[in-house]
């Protein structure tokens, strides 16, 4: 059974149609690498009782020949998507045991077109962090090591139980979402491929809000074919966010494969960043090297404010998360701290409930927008906001995507960053906060492993609502990449 589990989502659905295997069958060989995984931590809350009632349902949904195109498929839910009836935590104490009365819009398509949920996974405190280690439940371990060593390595964050999960085959594929990078860093960590949507394309309704301005959902899965499938299913207006965006889906699949001759894609300078390992240089050298064989021609593009696109995000984000936490206050959810006056159990609550990189964030955010720092801070960030976004749109007047590294470096270890200083943490969004500031699609890909054998990504990001396009590059770079690779097992208990 255990080859069932290293199947991709495109075949493992073809699988079932033709009925070489049951839901049921993928679904059991899932649920036991599940349990023999949890060493890696990545799922929060395993639900395999469910995972198998859906998919006897998703069997007999198949043998009366109504099956949807995701039919039986085992899928896991990063822990930021309210699930009905499931414990939903975004991975804080402070929503406790909180029990939804209501589903995602992201979720519910995907169990409406027939996959099957094995439960919640592992993230940074309310998506805020790049290595997973913010998280109340603890980190998740990297199924990835370097070459001939021990130490446990981060899958990124936030969405690193959902990048884990798919790395190490638990599941076939995983919702993430994406603030500044969280869908993409992880993916680049883990060799898997990862994509964040357009701006409004999945709607937000039913996830737990970070920044509402640049919250995004969107898949990580095995293969580029796999993310188009997922992003497909996923997307969608929504009436119930009044950001989503009344467009229809493409046929996101129809994408891959297809010829990318004559494609314009721009080369931005500016995301040589300073002290960049030059094996990163090199891989995405090599990107361009692929793109050009595949008939692509290579432009050289400048996107000047890209170096104001960080401080900008750590404005921007903290602003709007210290808002949409305000309504953490032990009355409506979860956890309750006592105290003797109303004051005090807001108080109690919040500094009992949040971790310390969720306070420094609504302290930041309180302060930018505070009456006497309003204008220093917000209000210009929102102005360079906006200078980040012409940027794209006048590089996006000559080309039509644009090529650049996902991550500065490929998995560092578990606490090699020095939580005294945030910004190092903060710095490894150095190339991805920018598709979010913009609302631009953008997509991460495996390319390569480095020389101590970890993967690495590429990044491709898009003119709005043009995620096809993406999906035809990478189909190109991952056939030109020809990524292989895959952990060794270390982590079966
Ligand atoms: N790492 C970034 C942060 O900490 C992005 C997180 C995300 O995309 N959710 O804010």
């Amino acid at each position: 059974m255990g080859e069932l589990t290293s199947l991709t989502l495109k075949a493992a659905v073809e699988g079932l149609k033709s009925k070489r295997f049951s839901s049921l069958e993928l679904t059991q060989a899932h649920v036991q690498a599940i349990e023999a995984a949890r060493g890696l931590n990545a799922f929060v809350l395993e639900t395999p009782d469910k995972a198998l009632d859906m998919a006897k349902a998703a069997d007999a949904r198949i043998a009366s020949g109504e099956a949807g195109p995701l039919e039986g498929a085992p899928l896991g839910v990063k822990d930021l998507f309210c699930t009905e009836g499931v414990r939903t935590t975004a991975c804080s104490k402070i929503l406790g045991d909180f029990k939804p009365t209501y589903e995602s819009s992201v979720t519910a398509n995907l169990w409406r077109d027939g996959a099957v949920m094995l439960g919640k996974l592992n993230l940074d405190e309310f998506a805020m962090g790049s290595s997973n280690e913010t998280s109340a439940f603890g980190p998740v371990s990297n199924p990835w090591r370097a070459e001939g060593s021990n130490q446990t390595l981060t899958p990124g964050g936030s969405s690193g139980g959902s990048a884990a999960a798919v790395a190490a085959d638990l599941c076939l594929g995983a919702t993430g979402t994406d603030t500044g990078g969280s869908i993409r860093q992880p993916a680049a960590f883990t060799g898997t491929v990862g994509i964040k949507p357009t701006y409004g394309r999945c709607s937000r309704w039913g996830i737990v809000a970070f920044a509402s301005s640049l919250d995004q959902a969107g898949p990580i899965a095995k293969t580029v074919e796999d993310a188009a499938i997922l992003l497909k299913s996923m997307s969608g207006h929504d009436p119930k966010d009044s950001t989503s965006l009344p467009v229809d889906v493409p046929d996101f699949p129809s994408f891959v494969g297809m010829s990318v001759k004559g494609l314009r894609i721009g080369v931005p300078k500016e995301y040589s960043a300073p002290g960049m390992p030059a094996e990163i240089q090199a891989l995405w050298d090599q990107g361009v090297e692929w793109l050009k064989e595949a008939g692509c021609e290579i432009v050289p593009v400048s996107l000047p404010h890209t170096k104001y696109a960080l401080p900008t995000y750590y404005i921007v984000a903290p602003a709007e998360a210290s808002s949409n936490l305000a309504r953490y206050d032990g009355m409506r959810y979860g956890l309750r701290a006592e105290g003797k006056t109303l004051t005090e159990v807001y108080e109690n609550t919040r500094a009992q409930g949040f971790g310390e990189e969720v306070q420094r964030r609504i302290l930041i955010g309180a302060y930018v927008l505070s009456a006497g720092y309003y204008d220093a801070y917000y209000l210009k960030a929102q102005k360079v906001r906006r200078r980040i976004a012409d940027d794209f749109a006048q590089a996006f007047e000559t080309v039509d995507a644009l090529l650049t590294p996902a991550t500065p470096s490929s998995a560092f270890a578990l606490g090699a960053k020095d939580t005294m200083d945030p910004v190092t943490m903060y710095l490894n969004d150095v190339f991805t906060v920018t598709a979010n500031l913009a609302g631009l699609p953008a997509m991460a890909l495996p390319a390569g492993l480095d020389s101590q054998g970890l993967p690495l990504g590429l990044q491709l990001i898009g003119r709005p609502l043009e995620e096809g396009t993406l999906f035809s590059v990478a189909g190109a770079l991952e056939k030109a990449a020809d990524f292989k690779a895959k952990p060794r097992v270390w982590w079966r208990g």
